[in-house]
């Protein structure tokens, strides 16, 4: 038989170990082609010694003195390994948006694009979508809520009312916002049900994630963001819903863990079996449900005022909690600091914002303005 082909992009990640896992299990049936790192040559060459990969990419300043193998620097890079022939299925597992340039060239050349990474969607959701739609490619979505979505809606989605993306709440869900003032780095890595890189678990700890999810859910499965909703959910049980016309709603569940939906992505329309995990129903605790409060966690509230607002507003939204949560976890400002940042950069450039199509170069230059201005508002609370 002859193997899949993948291409993995950001593979010392969370998302990339997952990955490797499920690549490690299913030796005889996927062939790891290329990979990339940002910096990490330990990883790099691990990934070389058990893989033996094509080519490897390295897309931060780091550098090989005597590399193992082919092998290909920055952004120019991702695109020649989306782009070449042989590979079957991208990953895009980096970090940051640099994965939009491999998704979108990914697609031109019909491939499967097994979707992770979120700045990809959020900050440039038009432009990929509308790149999706004249393509011979497949996008298919990684994180756990959207591929619930995505496996819910394909048979029924002409029939839905409504999509419910589930959230653990993060480690602070009962918390007041006067505790949320004394909290520390730890406390907020410390994720209740998730194990994942840091930026997505701070981003969690704010909602900000489950902000970024509705955008993305938005671009995926092409609905206004009053017919998306979100519903904390602590065990983390069902990750997906869809309320159907007539009031019936479908649901997704498993067990926690995202090499579940990863294997999804790399198997569809098929699924393998997936014994890592598996969820005993017969002892789970009771399963609770209940609707965010955006009053403590205001930065969901505003992901969908940015959505609403279209433009540029979500690439800018999206580049000033980057900005923000870098410093909150090089220890720079507080926990409750972040919103302050993202809040003062989303009203800097709301006034001027207009809504409508922007290019790729556009975004990315906003995306630099709104950063820089995120920068400033950090350097001011750290003095
Ligand atoms: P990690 O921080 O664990 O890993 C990021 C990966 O991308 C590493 O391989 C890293 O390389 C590389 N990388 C870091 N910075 C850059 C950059 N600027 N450009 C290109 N590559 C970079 O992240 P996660 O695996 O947690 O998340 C990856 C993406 O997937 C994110 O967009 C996240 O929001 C999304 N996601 C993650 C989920 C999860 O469960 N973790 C769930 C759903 C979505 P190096 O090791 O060399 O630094
Ligand atoms: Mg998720």
């Amino acid at each position: 038989m002859r193997k899949v082909k993948v291409a993995l992009l950001g593979a010392t990640g969370s998302i990339g170990k997952s990955t490797l896992e499920i690549l490690r299990k299913y030796r005889d049936r996927f062939e790891l082609i290329a990979f990339s790192v940002h910096n990490n040559l330990e990883g790099f060459q691990r990934i070389v010694e058990e893989f033996s990969p094509k080519i490897g990419v390295i897309t931060g300043a780091a550098e090989l003195i005597s590399p193992p193998i082919r092998t290909l620097y920055g952004r120019e890079a991702l695109i020649e390994v989306a782009s070449l022939r042989e590979v079957d299925i991208i990953v895009v597992a980096t970090a940051g948006n640099m994965g939009v340039y491999p998704t979108i060239f990914g697609l031109k050349s019909g491939k499967r694009v097994a979707l992770a990474n979120k700045e990809t969607l959020v900050s440039f959701g038009q432009i990929v979508i509308d790149e999706y739609k004249k393509s011979r490619g497949e996008l298919i979505p990684v994180d756990s809520e959207h591929s619930a979505l995505f496996q819910l809606t394909e048979k029924y989605g002409d029939q839905m009312e409504e999509l419910i993306l589930t959230a653990s709440g993060g480690p602070f869900r009962n918390m007041s916002r006067e505790e949320m003032e004394k909290v520390s780095i730890d406390d907020v890595l410390k994720h209740p049900v998730w194990r994942m890189g840091k930026k997505i678990t701070v981003d969690s700890a704010t909602l900000m994630n489950k902000g970024l999810e509705v955008i993305e859910a938005h671009w995926l499965f092409n609905l206004s963001p009053d017919r998306i909703k979100v519903l904390i959910h602590p065990q983390s049980i069902l990750h997906g819903l869809v309320k159907m016309k007539d009031g019936a709603y479908l649901a997704h569940m498993s067990y926690p863990d995202m090499k579940i939906p990863i294997q999804y992505a790399l198997t569809y329309p098929e699924r393998w079996q997936c014994d890592f995990v598996s969820l005993d129903l017969s002892s789970l605790r009771p399963l609770e449900f209940y609707g965010p409060d955006t009053n403590r966690f205001p930065l969901l509230k505003l992901a969908y005022e940015a959505l609403s607002f279209g433009g540029i507003m979500p690439c800018v939204m999206n580049a000033a909690n980057d900005v923000a949560v870098e410093s909150f976890l090089k220890g720079e400002i507080r926990f409750l600091d972040i919103e302050k940042v993202v809040f003062a950069t989303f009203d800097s450039f709301v006034k001027e914002s207009v809504p409508g199509k922007l290019s790729l170069e556009a975004l990315e230059r906003f995306n630099s303005e709104a950063r820089a201005k995120a920068t400033e508002t950090v350097t001011r609370i750290k003095n």
